[in-house]
């Protein structure tokens, strides 16, 4: 009885674990294979500089109406935030904005979006910086495009283009 007993939560384990990584496959197919895989579902992020004063609010406020007449809308953004929300991680209903530390990014990338997600919910949004990058050209509006739940497009002349130098400011869904 005891050995039948461990046989069977030994099969609810696998089934969990099958099921789970089919779900995960399932996922990261649609993630591949679909534009614009996740949504905000409505909400207004707000965006909080917690990079540091020396971010550029120009560059940034530049960024969100480029989204804005595109149809995603933020609540606001918050320069000044209070460094104690900033000490936070994945605040629901943020994108917050941090400088990247170290060589956490790698040498070839400038900039990065990490997405938390519920299915395809976005809850909350991640962006780290190389020292400096926020100031590259278009590179804000590259990065929230993630933000709203973009992935990555390879045509020339795209915002959504992977590669800085072969990216425009160009939109539109493929
Ligand atoms: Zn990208």
């Amino acid at each position: 009885m005891r050995f039948l007993r461990a046989r069977v939560a030994l099969f609810v384990c696998i089934v969990f674990i099958v099921g789970f990584t089919i779900g995960l496959g399932i996922k990261f197919f649609y993630e591949l294979k679909t534009f614009k895989p996740y949504t905000w579902n409505g909400e207004t992020p707000i965006i909080l500089n917690c990079y540091g004063p020396e971010f550029s609010e120009l560059q940034m406020v530049r960024a969100i109406d480029y989204w804005t007449v595109r149809g995603h809308h933020i609540g606001f953004y918050e320069h000044n935030p209070p460094p104690s929300v900033c000490e936070e991680e994945n605040l629901w209903g943020f994108i917050i904005l941090r400088k990247a530390s170290g060589r956490a990014l790698g040498d070839d990338t400038l900039a990065s979006t990490t997405r938390s997600t519920t299915g395809f919910i976005i809850r909350s949004v991640e962006i780290h910086y190389k020292p400096g990058a926020f100031n590259l050209d278009l590179i804000n509006e590259h990065e929230l495009g993630h933000a709203f739940g973009y992935g990555h497009l390879i045509e020339q002349g795209h915002i959504m283009h992977p590669h800085f130098h072969q990216m425009g400011g160009d939109f539109w869904v493929p």
